[in-house]
Parts: structure tokens; sequence; C-alpha cells
């Protein structure tokens, strides 16, 4: 049987901090897995430096001169970490059996790479990583992101619930992945649509161990509505379950209001006339701006813009690989 290459894919945003410990503890798992026979001598580490304004390129740089093991790949500009993680594992996927997504920090633990490497020999294709608990964050940071889990289900979205982007994939789920041409992209949302074997591996999420979030509140908002209005339509479902309530709400007050007039009891309404004006108005302008919402998503997949550029790849000299994105 020919040994199966691993390509572990870590996108990096100003981690100068961390690159030191996280590449050394990273060699270190990836021998371990080349020792015992799971994945092949030529298995790599590539870290997809995503317009970092820090010194994590000429970080990434040295590591690769200094060991084969490391490789790099430059983005253009900051593209957002879901982009970064397309571009590796894109740039990847024709030279590996495998591939193992994962942040920067090792807030996921690095040990459950065995049990998900093992999982793949056993014929997985998707194998997720999943947080057993979230004892180390702080209870605002696990409060937003049960919540966002939550919100992403409820609206239609559907995810695997306490799984960042910590995952295995094979190749073949690699190249379903490949024909998604969505712009929008949220991987957590659509690598559960390409389907094939899949399957799950807990582990406890550590604390960040140096540098802070590059996710704060406004980004993970950002990121939820991103999920949603790329992945359902459920809001607009909702708006117009919405629109007949208040329809039939109507047709009440009009009976109502008409029995009034009836019995000479009308008054000068002028409060309820304007509060109504008001609440319709808004509610009016709600529903618009989420359909503003998916029509700039139709707008941005008309254009098919690449969603990342890379400019330049430090790899094995004995790979070929595409580094164009191929929207489509
Ligand atoms: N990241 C990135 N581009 C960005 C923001 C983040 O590539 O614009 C990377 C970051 O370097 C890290 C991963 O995405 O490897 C997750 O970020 P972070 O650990 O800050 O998120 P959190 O764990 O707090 O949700
Ligand atoms: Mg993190």
């Amino acid at each position: 049987m020919r040994e199966k290459r691993l390509f572990c894919v870590v996108p990096c945003y100003n981690e100068e901090e961390v690159l030191p410990e996280t590449s050394s503890r990273l060699k270190r798992k990836v021998n371990e897995l080349i020792q015992q026979g799971l994945v092949s001598q030529d298995s790599r580490i590539v870290f997809v430096n995503d317009g970092s304004k820090d010194a994590t390129w000429s970080i990434i740089s040295r590591l690769h001169e200094e060991d084969e093991i490391f490789q790099g790949i430059n983005l253009s500009r900051n593209r957002g970490h879901q982009n970064a993680l397309l571009a590796g594992l894109m740039t990847v996927k024709s030279i590996c059996d495998m591939a193992i997504s994962l942040d920067a920090d090792l807030q996921d633990d690095i040990d459950a790479i065995d049990e998900m490497v093992k999982k793949y020999h056993e014929g997985i294709d998707v194998v997720y990583g999943v947080r057993s608990s979230r004892q180390t964050d702080t209870f605002f940071k696990k409060a937003t992101a049960e919540g966002f889990y939550k919100l992403m289900n409820a609206m239609g979205a559907n995810t695997v619930y306490n799984h960042a982007d910590y995952r295995l994939m094979s190749k073949r789920a690699l190249e379903g992945l490949a024909q998604f041409g969505e712009v929008n992209l949220f991987l957590r949302g659509i690598v559960p649509m390409i389907g094939y074997p899949t399957d799950v591996v807990y582990y406890e999420r550590a604390e960040r161990f140096a540098g802070e979030s590059k996710y704060p509140l406004k980004k993970m908002l950002a990121f939820a509505t991103e999920g949603i209005t790329s992945l359902s339509t459920q809001p607009i479902k909702m708006i117009t379950g919405l629109g007949f309530f208040i329809f039939f709400v109507s047709i009440a007050v009009l009976i109502y209001c008409l029995v009034r007039y009836f019995n000479d009891q009308t008054i000068p309404g002028w409060t309820t006339t304007v509060l109504s004006v008001w609440a319709i108005g808004g509610l009016i302008m709600i529903s618009l701006g989420i359909i503003g919402e998916y029509i700039g998503k139709i707008y941005l997949e008309t254009k098919s813009r690449p969603r990342y550029i890379i400019e330049s790849y430090l790899k094995d000299d004995k790979d070929n690989v595409d580094l164009v994105d191929h929207i489509n």
C-alpha cells in the first residue's frame, strides 16, 4: 500500500508570537505520525500567510529554509480566515491524500490529529474536530460562540455543533469542495454538503497561548450573518410568515374599526395611527434590509471574483501545483 501524504494547513494572520511554538509542536506531531507509518515521509505543514502586517511571512520563509517539512503560501493581501484556509486546501489538494486544517494558535488540541488520521485509514473522508467543552474560554466568548451555533441552526444553516474549522478532509472530499464555486464562503456550512462518510473526534479546547483572538464580537456577528445569508433562505421565509401574520392581524383590526364606526364610537386615533405607521415602517425596512443582503450576495456571486490570489508558494521542488483559484 502506498503511504498517504498528509498536509496540515494553517492560516496565519499576525501570528508572529505563536508561530515558533506552533511550528515546533506541529513538526513533532507530524514526525510522530511518520514514524508510526500513519502518513508518508513527505507529509508537510503549510502556513498560509493571510496578508499579515507583522513578521509572520519572514518567520514562515525561515522555517521553510531550515526544514522542508514547512511550506508557506503568501496571499496577496488579507482575505479573511475562510479564504486563507480555502487557498491552502485548494493549493495542496492535487498533491496530498488528506489535509487537516487548524488554527495557528493551537487552541485545537493537536493530539486529536492521530485519531483523525486513523479514521481516514478506516475509510472516513471528513473527520470533524468537535470541542467537548469550553472550560478555558471566557464566559463571554463561550456564550457568544454557543449562541452563534444555535442561531445558525435556527436560521437553517446546518453546521456541526461546536466544530470550528479543525477537520481532516480526504483528497476526494477536497475535490468535492472545489466544485462549490461560491464567493461567499462559509466552510463549516459547505463541508457537510459534500457528503461522503464522515465522523467526529472530540477534544478539549485549550487557551490561546500567545497573541490575541482575531475574532472579536464584531467579526463574529459579521461571520454569523455571512453564514446564514450565504447558506439558507430561511430569513426570507420568516419574513413571508411575518407578512402573513401582520395581514391577518390587520383584518382583525379592520373588523374592529368597522364595528366601532357603525356604533358611532370612533375616537381620534392619532396615537394608534402614528404607532402603526412606525411599526409597519420598521418592519418594511427590516425586510428590505434582509432582501438587500441577498441581492448583494447575488451581485457578488455573478462577478465570480477570485476568492484569493497567491503571491508565492514555498514548496517542494518535485511538486507541481496550480496556484490559480479556478472559480467554477
Ligand atoms: N486568521 C486569518 N485571517 C484573518 C483572521 C484570522 O487567517 O483575517 C487566522 C488566525 O491567524 C488563526 C485563525 O484564523 O490561525 C483563527 O483565528 P483566531 O484564533 O483569532 O480566532 P478564535 O480562535 O479566537 O475564534
Ligand atoms: Mg483561536
